[in-house]
């Protein structure tokens, strides 16, 4: 026991909603054993819940009589690193949610329950081995045979394997622990089901490829940073097929040779089959661990544990991986950084690639972000010199980027007197590729959900005069709406920039494109289709993708899931079905969402001996974005579009905080929103920009009303801190949810 009054007090967060630091004392046979991260059992009210050590040393002052005490350590090994828990405070402050929302994400859900872990007993024989064991041993023949046996066999084996293989009884394996001659051991039962999962059936041989030029200058940049063991975030900018997985893969045996371990970020582990068959291919050796959103309770809690006990230094995964509990971490691979896919869209609202940059950061470890259309937050951080960059500008075996022809939809449309889907230029370059025995991919952006009103005239879409960005067209009342700040008039009748009447709004899907060309094409075309009803059935996308590879498809349409990093080289010909779309969408990333799918599509063409060509149909084929994307021209199109970002102050130049109120009650949402927008007038906010409340671009989900607000601020820490103290004293209705999504990237 401890002296009175010199309690060992320790901090733990429970798990499980409770969200405050709790303090408690420590008996004494646990704080030997105790460290920051450990996961125990406490007493909480009547009940008793786990928690997860968060300090060995409270500060705070409770009558001694009120102290409770731990009851159990359910996990000594910590099942965060002291990392994780900077981790875990830092998001819930920034993102603004609860420390236990962090957590769960973190750590597995089964471990989170305090399942124990499936372990199996093993004997082996003690260390000390003498003469004197030899004498006892002469007396009991049984025990002698199963001493010699386990001398013989030289490893551990289970209890019933021993018996078995012995012919002996339990009894005279109780005497031998006795005597301290045998000792029991607990192994951990695995399941290794997450090993293979998703990887692609075609090898890509690692023959060894001689680096151009580019690539050796990159990795030389990247391996100084590593070398220097403090934080580096570096870009790596280049152009597709210019073969940054390479430089990505010798950063990789850099920080693996100084003992330290790697992750890897991925948009979508199920898009990226050719990546994770690369990194098994290239680091046989090595264990790599596979972490994405589809694996089992079970599954998980395997990958996790054989993280914590160091067994495996790569992991390959999605958004949630960042949370990975590898040791020793060196080095951090965020792919195709530009990507949505990063950011969660529930809580806690995190976005990978900046939590990627910040984990290495807490680390002193490096971190890679690659694209080849970086995102325009990173490319600010490179200008401001933040991050350092390496660039490939070329294409290996210096392949040409694809030709890129722009289809005006306009004419077309002229042509046919009608809007027509499918353009002659395009029909008829897949009919060439078809008799050459070329392979073709159709995209169709599928990403708009509301109808803004397109002129296919002139190609104008209606923006607000205020916020830049599209207008949406309501059905109820012939309204046109902005979804950043609610100005509203009424739906013109004529395009205000050429006078046409032709305002139209029209969808199709890929269904209907894949019958339109097989109407188009010889019987004999084989044509495919990859949608997100495809994506729900994970063998059919990689079979999918496997017979197209194996050239067993002519044509494959597909949305946008199509236009990552796939590395098809037959496919000569990509078709852009309806470039404008990302355009029309009310959102000020529109034209940057526009431009990178462009590029990243038109990437897809020409990456093996023949050169691609792209054909990109548009209504607006002199919008800036479309003009730098056919020119593969990102720095034209990053400074053009910064500026227009400075002049409104959007990001990067502020960041973005959404506030979303919704609720069942049309008349309540209405009503609150309304209400805090009175509420924030009264205070002196001048620090930051508020546009709301609007109605958000989806104004009914699931039967939920919703209204938003848009916060620009330069400091998210002060705002939130503010906002959090405003929103302590707002009465809410509790019908009404109110939600705050820091660095927003949907709209929706
Ligand atoms: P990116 O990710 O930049 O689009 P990849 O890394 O997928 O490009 O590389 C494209 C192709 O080029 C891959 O098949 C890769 O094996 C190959 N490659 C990479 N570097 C070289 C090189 N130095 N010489 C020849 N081929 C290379
Ligand atoms: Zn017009
Ligand atoms: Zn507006």
């Amino acid at each position: 026991m401890m002296p009175k009054g010199h309690q060992n007090l320790i901090t733990v967060q429970p798990l499980g909603g409770f969200d405050q630091l709790l303090t408690y004392s420590l008996k004494e046979e646990f704080s030997s054993i105790i460290r920051i991260g450990s996961l125990v059992k406490i007493p909480l009210g009547k009940r008793k819940v786990l928690g997860i050590v968060w300090s060995l040393n409270s500060t705070e002052i409770i009558p001694e009589n009120q102290i409770r005490s731990i009851h159990e350590v359910v996990h000594q090994q910590p099942v965060l690193t002291e990392e994780m828990t900077k981790l875990a405070k830092w998001i819930s402050k920034y993102y603004c949610c609860s420390i236990d929302a962090c957590l769960e994400a973190m750590i597995p859900a089964a471990i989170r329950d305090g399942v124990k872990i499936k372990t199996r007993r093993q004997i082996s024989l003690s260390k000390r081995k003498g003469e004197e064991e030899d004498s006892l041993l002469n007396r009991s023949p049984a025990q002698a045979s199963i001493v010699s046996y386990l001398r013989k066999r030289n490893s551990p084996i289970s209890v019933s394997e021993l018996l078995k293989e012995t012919g002996r009884s339990a009894s005279s394996l109780i005497s031998l622990k006795k005597k301290g001659i045998i000792q029991e051991s607990e192994e951990i039962v695995e399941r290794e089901a997450y090993e293979d999962d998703f990887t692609d059936s075609i090898e890509t041989a690692h023959e060894s490829i001689s680096l151009t030029l580019e690539q050796q200058t990159a990795i030389q940049a990247i391996n100084d940073d590593l070398k220097s063991k403090k934080f580096k975030a570096h870009l790596l900018n280049g152009v597709t097929g210019s073969g940054k997985t390479e430089v990505y893969f010798e950063a990789m045996e850099l920080a693996l040779s100084q003992n330290g371990s790697v992750l890897f970020l991925v948009p979508e582990v199920a898009l990226a089959p050719q990546t994770v068959s690369r990194i098994r291919n290239r680091f046989k050796d090595e264990k790599i661990v596979v972490w994405h959103s589809h694996l089992s309770t079970g599954e998980r809690t395997d990958a996790w544990r054989s993280l914590i006990e160091r067994n495996s230094k790569i992991v390959v995964g999605a958004r949630s991986a960042i949370f990975s509990p590898l040791n020793d971490l060196r080095l951090i691979i965020v792919d195709e950084e530009h990507e949505p896919a990063y950011k969660q869209e529930d809580t806690p609202r995190y976005h990978a690639r900046d939590v990627a940059v910040l984990r290495a950061k807490f680390l002193n470890a490096t971190c890679v972000l690659g694209s080849a259309t970086p995102s325009l937050e990173t490319l600010h951080n490179v200008s401001v010199g933040k991050y350092g960059v390496s660039e490939l500008t070329q294409r290996v075996d210096n392949r040409e980027l694809p030709l890129i022809h722009l289809v005006d939809m306009r004419r077309e449309a002229e042509k046919k007197k009608s809007l027509p889907i499918l353009s002659q230029p395009l029909v008829e370059a897949l009919r060439e590729r078809v008799q050459n025995r070329e392979q073709s991919i159709l995209f169709l952006n599928r990403r708009g959900f509301n109808t803004t009103m397109l002129c296919p005239d002139c190609g104008h879409v209606e923006t607000c005069k205020d916020c830049s960005i599209a207008m949406t067209f309501h059905r109820t009342d012939f309204y046109l709406r902005c979804h950043l700040c609610g100005y509203r008039k009424p739906a013109p009748s004529r395009c205000s920039e050429c006078q046409s009447f032709d305002l139209q709004k029209k969808g199709h899907g890929t269904q209907r494109i894949e019958d339109l060309v097989a109407d188009l094409l010889p019987r004999s075309t084989r044509i495919r289709r990859i949608d997100a009803d495809v994506m729900t059935k994970k063998n059919l996308f990689r079979e999918t993708l496997s017979d197209f590879r194996k050239g067993k498809i002519d044509i494959l349409v597909g949305t946008q899931m199509i236009a990552k990093g796939l590395d098809f080289p037959r496919v000569t010909l990509v078709g852009v079905i309806d470039a404008d779309l990302p355009l029309r969408i009310e959102d000020f990333r529109a034209s940057e969402r526009a431009f990178q799918m462009l590029v990243q599509v038109s990437g897809r063409a020409g990456r093996g001996s023949r050169a691609g060509e792209v054909y990109v149909q548009t209504y607006a084929p002199f919008s800036p974005s479309i003009q730098f994307a056919r020119k593969s021209d990102l720095q034209g199109f990053t400074e053009d579009e910064l500026k227009m970002r400075e002049e409104f102050g959007y990001p990067p130049f502020r960041h973005l905080i959404r506030h979303l109120f919704k609720s069942r009650s049309e008349a309540k949402v209405e009503y609150y929103s309304s209400a805090w927008a009175k509420e924030l007038d009264r205070h002196n906010l001048e620090e930051m920009t508020i546009k709301g409340p609007a109605p958000a671009p989806l104004e009914k989900i699931k039967g939920y009303f919703r209204y938003h607000f848009f916060y620009f601020t330069k400091s998210v820490s002060s705002t939130i801190t503010k906002l959090s103290e405003i929103r302590k004293d707002f009465p809410l209705d509790p019908e009404v949810q109110d939600i705050l999504d820091v660095d927003a990237h949907q709209i929706s």
